[in-house]
Formats: C-alpha cells, sequence, structure tokens
C-alpha cells in the first residue's frame, strides 16, 4: 500500500490545480493520472480564463496568473449581428498592464502545460499510467485501487478525474439534469501568421452565410474558436465532417478553412453530482466530476480550480482539526458552499444556453424585438450581445466569489 498526504486523482487543468492549491497550504500532493506524461490532449476546450481564476492561479502559485496571462489575448472589440447586420458593438481600452486583465483567452492545452510545470516546480508527486478504479474510505483514510493492481491511501483524495468520474461512480453518487436539445459544433482553426485577422469577439444571430444559424467567433492566442449552432432537422455529423471547410468559408476569410486544427460535436450536459463528497468525507468531488455545464459563460474550468482551491482549504482545515466532528465540518463546508456555486453555474449557463437555443415563443418574439430596436439604440444591442453568455454574477453563497 503506497501511503501519501493528500491523493489527487486527475491531471487536467482542475487536478492540476488542486495540487498547486495543496502544496500552498503546505501539504504534500500526489497526482495519479490514467494518461501518459507526453499524451496528446486534444482541442482547446477551455479558452476563457476569468480575472478571478488568474486571481486565484497567482495565489496558489506566485507568477503563475501573470503567466497564464502573459500567454493568453485580450480582445478589444466584441460585436453583435443580426441576420448579417451589425446591431451592437463595444471598443475596450488596452488593460493597464499594471493588473491581471480582466480575462485571457488561450487553449486549454496551453494552460494546462503552464499548470503542469508549476506543479514540478512546487514539487508536486505525479504518477502517470495509472487508472484509478474506484474509492472506498472509513473514518481515517480513503484507499483508491488502480488498474494496474496497486492501492494507495490517504487521509483525504480530490477527485478531478473529471466528466466520466470513476471515482464518483464508486461512491454511487449520480449525475442529475440535462441536456441540450440542439447540437453545437465547435472548431478549432489556426491563425494565418502572415495575415492576421482583427482580435474581436463576434456573435452572429442567424448568419445569412450558414442558412439562418447562430455563429460565435472567438479569438485565441494562435487561433480561433468558432461555434455553429446546428438546427433541429440538421445532422451535426455533415457540419463537422465533409461539410466544415464550406460553412467556414461563409463565416471567416475561405484561406482559414483549410486552416482546422480540431472539430467536435456537442450536445451540452447541465448535470450535477447528487452529493460532492462521500458519506465518511473523505473524498472531495471536483471540476468536472462534480458538475457539467454548457460552455457559454464559461464557467466549467473556471468554476472547477475554484472548487479545487475550495477542496485544498478543507483539506488543511481537516487536518489540523482537534477532534473528527470538526474535521467532518471542514468538509462539509466545502461540499455546501460548492454545491450552491455549481447550482448557480449551472442555471447561468443554463440561461445562456436558453438564450441561443431562442426556444420557446416569448424569448423568440424578445430577441427579434431587441433585435429590431438595437438599430435605433445601445441598450437592446447590449442585451443581445452580452445574453448569450448568461447572468455575470455568482451565488452568495459559494464561498469563491463568482464561481
Ligand atoms: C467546447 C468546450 C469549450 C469550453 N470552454 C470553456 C471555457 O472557455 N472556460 C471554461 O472555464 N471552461 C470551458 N469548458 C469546460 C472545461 O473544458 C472543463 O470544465 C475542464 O476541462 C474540466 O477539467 P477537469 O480537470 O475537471 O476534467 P478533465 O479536463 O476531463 O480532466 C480529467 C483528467 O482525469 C484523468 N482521468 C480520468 N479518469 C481517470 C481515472 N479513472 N484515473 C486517473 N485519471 C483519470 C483524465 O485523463 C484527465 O487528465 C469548455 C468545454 C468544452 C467542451
Amino acid at each position: 500500500m503506497e501511503e501519501r498526504q493528500v491523493l489527487v486523482v486527475g491531471a487536467g487543468p482542475v487536478g492540476l490545480a488542486a495540487a498547486l492549491a495543496l502544496r500552498s497550504q503546505g501539504l504534500a500532493a500526489t497526482v495519479l493520472e490514467a494518461g501518459p506524461e507526453d499524451r496528446p490532449r486534444v482541442g482547446s476546450r477551455a479558452i476563457y480564463v476569468h480575472r478571478e481564476t488568474l486571481e486565484r492561479l497567482e495565489a496558489i502559485h506566485t507568477g503563475l496568473g501573470w503567466e497564464v496571462a502573459g500567454h493568453g489575448l485580450v480582445w478589444a472589440v466584441k460585436r453583435t449581428c443580426w441576420g448579417g447586420r451589425e446591431v451592437f458593438s463595444r471598443s475596450y481600452p488596452r488593460p493597464d498592464p499594471s493588473f491581471l486583465p480582466p480575462f485571457t483567452s488561450l487553449a486549454q492545452t496551453e494552460t494546462e502545460r503552464l499548470l503542469a510545470d508549476a506543479c514540478k516546480r512546487a514539487g508536486v508527486e505525479m504518477v502517470w499510467d495509472t487508472t484509478v478504479l474506484g474509492a472506498s474510505s472509513s473514518e481515517e483514510a480513503v484507499v483508491l485501487e488502480t488498474a494496474e493492481g496497486a492501492s494507495w491511501s490517504a487521509p483525504y483524495a480530490i477527485a478531478a478525474d473529471g466528466g466520466r468520474s470513476a471515482i464518483r461512480s464508486s461512491l454511487g453518487v449520480a449525475m442529475t439534469g440535462s441536456r441540450s436539445e440542439r447540437s453545437f459544433v465547435i472548431v478549432d482553426v489556426e491563425e494565418d501568421p502572415g495575415d492576421p485577422l482583427p482580435l474581436e469577439r463576434v456573435f452572429h444571430y442567424h448568419h445569412p452565410g450558414v442558412g439562418g444559424r447562430n455563429v460565435l467567433l472567438v479569438p485565441f492566442s494562435g487561433g480561433w474558436r468558432v461555434d455553429l449552432q446546428c438546427r433541429r432537422a440538421d445532422d451535426p455529423s455533415y457540419f463537422s465532417g465533409e461539410g466544415v471547410g464550406a460553412w467556414l468559408a461563409r463565416v471567416m476569410p475561405s484561406r482559414y478553412a483549410g486552416r482546422v486544427s480540431w472539430v467536435s460535436t456537442y450536445r451540452f450536459l447541465q448535470v450535477l453530482a447528487g452529493a460532492f463528497t462521500d458519506p465518511r468525507r473523505r473524498v472531495l468531488l471536483v471540476g468536472e466530476a462534480a458538475h457539467l455545464f454548457a460552455p457559454f459563460g464559461a464557467r466549467g474550468m473556471n468554476s472547477g480550480i475554484a472548487d479545487a482551491v475550495a477542496a485544498a482549504e478543507s483539506i488543511r482545515r481537516g487536518l489540523e482539526a482537534p477532534d473528527p466532528g470538526t474535521a467532518r465540518q471542514a468538509v462539509d463546508a466545502f461540499a455546501r458552499t460548492r454545491l450552491a456555486a455549481a447550482r448557480y453555474n449551472r442555471a447561468a449557463a443554463g440561461a445562456a444556453l436558453e438564450h441561443m437555443q431562442g426556444r420557446g415563443p416569448v424569448l423568440a418574439v424578445k430577441r427579434l424585438a431587441a433585435a429590431r430596436l438595437a438599430l435605433a439604440g445601445r441598450r437592446a444591442g447590449a442585451w443581445l450581445d452580452s445574453a448569450p453568455y448568461g447572468p455575470r454574477g455568482g451565488s452568495s453563497r459559494s464561498g469563491q466569489g463568482r464561481y
């Protein structure tokens, strides 16, 4: 049996952040990861990293927030079009370089690389090629069994093993919620360095070039994220397969049709784990092991990193607790506040998704009226511009700010 102070399962962005947060609490951290060290990570997935997250990374590993911000980019212009006509645009001044920027846009693969490098510097023990099958806990400790036949034990484990979490399943915790009605085709294209496009985030309602489907274009460091919202009757595999170049060439300069680096199709899940800890309060679920949200509003990785920081703090409190009751309370506080945050985040991402899908006659009429008004005044245009990302606030009970 391998014994450690705290085990983290999963070396995705949330597990790596959890390991750094543990180190910042003065605890030893061991990460067990199913994949090999040099595994390829596909696609850019999370690109939008909020300032709150940059501040959180800076707090758990000095310099890391600045490093992530330095590798990403900030766009200065956002625009919204309706049926090909611009209904809103706003330009921002260049962010004050003495503060962390309001956000940074960077491929998740890059963020993970920076987190992994920070883990090396912070003395995190990384154990690759190790697939955890499940967790069993007692009053004092948790034991993790692996597919390779090893057993690992620690007073606490953080489960950051993603949406298909084996740990969550082994604890018998179910995920409940819904799935988006429509499919979304998500494409990353590489920037053309010889002739780069202006750095603008653009949302198109009813883009005339693609039969009136909604399209979102977001720049990130080195590339562009393009989201196409399919119609109910569409075959998404056409838009993500043989048809991808054709529709891309209608929403971007045609040279980008040959620069696709990743394409995927989603019907987004909006689900939460029934509990964020086990009955013995030895396992803490974080990130996608605990919740999955539609990406509009960028609450997945951002809130997963907030979970990770909260988990590390409560584990430190649990280890220092004078008695088992106080130790339980520390983990209970984590589970309660992060579940409250996840409920808020799911509702916020759900509001964004509903707006995008424009379901129901009331929303459809409201959007249309706003589009007409937006041509004359800014308020309706501002609403059309911001609604695809959901409300900006956070749960007052999240314990960790906006996420
Ligand atoms: C298209 C798209 C766009 C997105 N955009 C954003 C965005 O802009 N901003 C944002 O905040 N979020 C965004 N997200 C969400 C974000 O990608 C996720 O929230 C994030 O990847 C979750 O990280 P994680 O570490 O919890 O899980 P994962 O990234 O899934 O990592 C889990 C890790 O655990 C390992 N693992 C799995 N099972 C085991 C096992 N049994 N034993 C050991 N290891 C195991 C895996 O190999 C993996 O390394 C987006 C998601 C998508 C799909």
